[in-house]
């Protein structure tokens, strides 16, 4: 039976993924395959953080099992297949029940909803919710039309979220392995968090670990959140042994940790060759650079593109840090890829292919032939050597050494989105179809 959730947290308070280690320990039951943690469409504004919904295959396990997790001091086992146990009804009160035990009711925009289903569904509604807008009743007649059951609470937003994890077809997958404590307001040192980062970049698959130049240890929350520490990979095989065993795991005294198979950095969000573009949908789109990178107050970057005889504006903000530096290199007719959403009619760039950059002249005075110095500009068509006085009237048109060259630019780690898919990830492409 898939159970899934969503919407249940606010900024101060709680995570989806918490609440749904605590349903799997409330109900006893075996995981088949691995819980999916599967983020959807990232300019959604009903968002709390990273746009994440969850699902967990629950029953009894039948085969293989491996160990996936660890939920207040007691092992979880993924199975390789497993059998009925529990009808959708009894499923769905127990993840009521723990979701009015912890979720975030009292804040406006949380609204839970509950999705189970004896089969996985349809991949259609994966899509149009990773990359387009859906509606709360249009996810109910999903889930009915393909033989789920829903419940609602307050307004059930959630249920978008839930019926789309359900039907995620795993086209990509990498991996996240979360740690969480069960202690309010438990801190974890600077230091500690540096060397951790640093120590889980040394383990194979792992990626998004550290942004080194911004000193940021990216497997930590900046937010308030039971989860203490968030590792990824491309690779299933021994990662979570090698995270166990990484030295200083256990000074963040962790209560309970599970290993999800995930859409992120698999670029599901992104729509390719598209002719229109409309806010709250991301795209790549292949075309000119049609005018010179300006900034406002020197911290966001903006220029304007042509695709497909259409004008893009672009931009390069505050968060993507380093990236600017590349971003107002650009010049008009550089030919290049820009991955990224579009808010407010401005496409926020999240990464960039310079396919061909374009050659530059400058007009300056030219060199004296018999004196090999630069002329002085005299007036119109007029330059004169300053040793011998000859007069030459034509210009040189000088090539400007660019400063970017063809290639691919990430944003850097503290600036990336969850389901973007680094180019440094592409020599490590994420294996598709079955998590084992
Ligand atoms: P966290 O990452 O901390 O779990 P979150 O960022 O996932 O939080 P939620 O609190 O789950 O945010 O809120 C997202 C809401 O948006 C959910 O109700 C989800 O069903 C809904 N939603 C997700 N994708 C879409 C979409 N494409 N169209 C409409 N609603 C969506």
């Amino acid at each position: 039976m898939f159970l899934a959730i969503d919407d249940t947290d606010s900024p101060n308070k709680m995570c989806t993924t918490f609440i749904l280690t605590e349903i799997i320990h409330d109900a006893g039951l075996d995981i088949i395959g691995m819980p999916r943690l599967v983020r959807l469409n990232p300019t959604i504004p009903f968002k709390t953080r990273g746009n994440a919904s969850l699902a967990v295959q629950l029953g009894k396990g039948v085969g293989e099992k491996k160990k996936i997790g660890s939920i207040l001091g007691k092992e979880i086992f993924s199975y390789d297949s497993g059998q009925e146990s529990m009808d959708e009804s009894d499923l769905m009160d127990i993840a009521e029940k723990v979701i009015y035990r912890y979720a975030d009711l009292d804040y406006e925009g949380t609204n839970p909803g509950i999705v189970a289903s004896k089969k996985a569904f349809d991949p259609a509604f994966y899509w149009k919710t990773v990359r387009e807008v859906s509606k709360i009743d249009e996810a109910e007649s999903f889930v009915m039309r393909n033989g789920g059951r829903f419940r609602k609470i307050k307004n059930g937003r959630g249920i978008i979220g839930a019926a789309a994890a359900i039907a995620w077809p795993r086209n990509t997958v990498t991996y996240e392995l979360l740690f969480y404590s069960d202690d309010k307001g438990h801190q974890i040192p600077r230091d500690l968090k540096f060397g951790l980062s640093q120590k889980a970049e040394t383990i194979p698959g792992t990626f998004n670990n550290i942004d080194h130049e911004n000193r940021h240890a990216a497997i930590f929350p900046d937010q308030s959140t039971p989860v203490l520490m968030g590792i990824r990979s491309v690779i299933v095989e021994g990662f979570l042994d090698n995270v166990l065993k990484l030295d200083g795991i256990s000074d963040i005294h962790y209560s309970r940790f599970m290993l999800y198979e995930t859409n992120q950095a698999s670029d599901d969000h992104i729509i390719e060759n598209s002719t229109h573009f409309e806010d709250f949908h991301s795209y790549r789109i292949d075309g000119i650079i049609s005018i010179t990178p300006y900034s406002i107050n020197g911290s966001h970057y903006f220029s304007e593109m042509v695709s497909d005889g259409k004008r893009i504006k672009i931009a390069a903000f505050e968060p993507t840090k380093e990236f600017r530096k590349v971003f107002r290199q650009l010049r008009p007719m550089d030919i290049v890829s820009v991955y990224g959403s579009i808010k407010n009619g401005t496409l926020n760039v999240e990464k960039m292919q310079v396919k061909t950059v374009s050659k530059i002249y400058e007009r300056k005075a030219p060199v004296c032939s018999s004196c090999s110095v630069r002329t002085v500009n005299k007036g119109l068509n007029d330059y004169r050597c300053p040793i011998c006085g000859k007069k030459v009237d034509i210009p040189s048109y000088e090539l400007i050494k660019r400063e970017i060259s063809p290639g691919l630019y990430d944003v850097p780690v503290s600036a990336r989105r969850h389901l973007s898919k680094p180019f440094s990830l592409l020599d490590r492409s994420p294996r598709t179809g079955d998590a084992f």
